[in-house]
């Protein structure tokens, strides 16, 4: 196979993946099986047909509305779709045709649906968290198995990074609900952090948890609190600081980490 089919095939695969990727993250939230019924339109009921259905194909040949109800499709949809697809071929173009792109593909494409259903609806689906753990210890074993282990831990940092990931969002979560004096952390964070651990191994864990609070600073400084103070000058209502759900910068985060921590740390402890 040529290499220019081998990644169209792989962006398609990844389109297909990111096609069900949207049915977890509109299903998984309200506790709804992802298997069946077939999708319908959440208006008027009616099924969609396979033909509608084509990964990012269908949602512009329908130019984004339901046949029968003219209702819009989010481009929400196809987005994921677009993001599942090049995150693939990228995944293909820096590790080749190995197992250890398919392990960053399927992280990134877990990571991204827990970092969607977080800011929709501020919690982590146990789908995602449970198929992430299970898939990252076994392939820590396959990988080991194969001598292909890195970027990612290999099976007893990936057990103790499990412990380590979860355990250090646990104490950040305790001490963040001491110091605000409210709910600073979801248990979901914690499952999280116990994938992300078990992929990274203890110290990428540890740097996660830093790197993921340091985007949500920036941005929650950056962005969310003035956008809010803005609204709530306009408004004339008493200003209160958003909530913002901490899986949306934990999950880039830990992708960030798992390609570029370890030059990172290489990087500071020179510095050192
Ligand atoms: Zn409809």
């Amino acid at each position: 196979m040529t290499p220019a089919l081998t990644y169209l095939f792989t962006f398609i695969a990844g389109a297909s993946i990111g096609s069900f990727l949207n049915v977890c993250i509109s299903r998984w939230p309200l506790e709804l099986s992802v298997v069946s019924p077939r999708s319908r339109c959440p208006k008027c009921e009616r099924e969609i047909r396979w033909y509608e259905n084509v990964p990012l194909v269908s949602w512009l040949a329908l130019r984004a509305r339901c046949r029968g109800c003219d209702l819009p499709i989010s481009a929400a949809y196809p987005i994921v779709e677009l993001l599942v697809a090049l995150g693939w071929v990228a995944a293909a173009l820096a590790y080749g045709p190995t197992f250890t792109a398919l392990r960053v593909a399927v992280f990134g494409t877990v990571l991204l649906g827990i970092a969607v259903t977080d800011a929709q609806h501020y919690l982590i689906p146990d789908g995602f968290t449970v198929f992430g753990f299970v898939w990252v210890l076994a392939t820590a074993v396959v990988g080991f198995v194969l001598h292909e282990t890195a970027p990612f831990a290999a099976p007893y940092d990936a057990l103790i990074g499990a412990c380590a990931g979860a355990g250090a969002i646990a104490i950040v979560g305790w001490l963040g609900e001491v110091a605000l004096k409210r709910e600073a952390m979801g248990f979901g964070d914690v499952t999280l952090m116990a994938v992300v651990g078990g992929a990274l191994g203890p110290g990428r864990a540890l740097l996660t948890v830093f790197v993921g609070a340091l985007l949500g600073a920036i941005a929650f400084l950056g962005v969310v609190y003035p956008i809010a103070w803005i609204r709530s000058r306009r408004r004339g209502v008493p200003f209160e600081p958003p909530l913002v759900p901490f899986g949306v910068f934990l999950a880039p985060a830990a992708l960030l980490t798992l390609l570029w921590g370890e030059r990172a740390i290489g990087w500071y402890l020179a510095l050192l």
